[in-house]
């Protein structure tokens, strides 16, 4: 029997490997460190700390309370407290408004979302069918569909805008915006910590 594998980035050294599909956890084979391939279904109030390469799944009435989520594709329909780390698609389905650093390659916003960020989202691509209200920089095209609505500054390297579409905030279209997110590893650094120097 024939199983498929896929590429999982290492957490910690951004070294990609093959794994079968089916594997819940893997080692990275250049540094050793953990990988975590679990999909998470957050479905109520929860703390766990989420830093995995499967799914995140936040149901209607999940509320997840972890300051920096991580993972490879992301469903929101309830509430994510913190920052949310999406290496691949992450669509926004419920209402509310996102305190954290919203990150994400491919970003949609469905048609029945409602959603405020408080920081600037990072995407490589843009898709917005619902409301939208707070600052976009995408690293590739922006498009906002019919009934769409972005309220918020705009800094894209491309944008399409739908008839019937609304779009109100400062536009910056350049081809130079950046286009990644930057990794999850690269963190800044916290400004809880105690300084490096005395
Ligand atoms: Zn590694």
């Amino acid at each position: 029997m024939k199983v498929g594998s896929r590429d999982v980035k290492c957490f910690e050294c951004d070294a990609s490997h093959a794994v079968p599909t089916t594997a819940k956890t893997t080692l990275c084979p250049r540094c050793g460190s953990y990988v975590d391939l679990q999909d998470y279904d957050i479905a109520a109030r929860s703390n766990r700390n989420i830093r995995t390469r499967g799914r995140l799944v936040v149901r209607a009435r999940g509320d997840l309370n972890c300051a920096r989520a991580v993972c490879g594709s992301a469903l929101v329909e309830g509430r994510v407290r913190g920052s949310l780390h999406c290496g691949g698609k992450a669509v926004l389905r419920g209402r509310g408004v996102f305190a954290g650093d919203i990150e994400a390659v491919h970003l949609v916003i469905e048609r029945d979302a409602e959603v405020e960020f408080a920081r600037a989202v990072r995407a490589v691509r843009v898709e917005i069918m619902g409301k939208t209200m707070g600052n976009i920089v995408c690293g590739g095209q922006v498009v906002i569909l019919s009934q769409g609505t972005l309220l918020g500054n705009l800094h894209a390297r491309a944008l399409d805008v739908e008839h019937g579409a609304e779009l109100a905030g400062q536009l910056e279209i350049r081809p130079d915006i950046e286009t990644v997110p930057a990794p999850a590893s690269a963190d800044a650094p916290d400004p809880a910590a105690p300084a490096a120097t005395a």
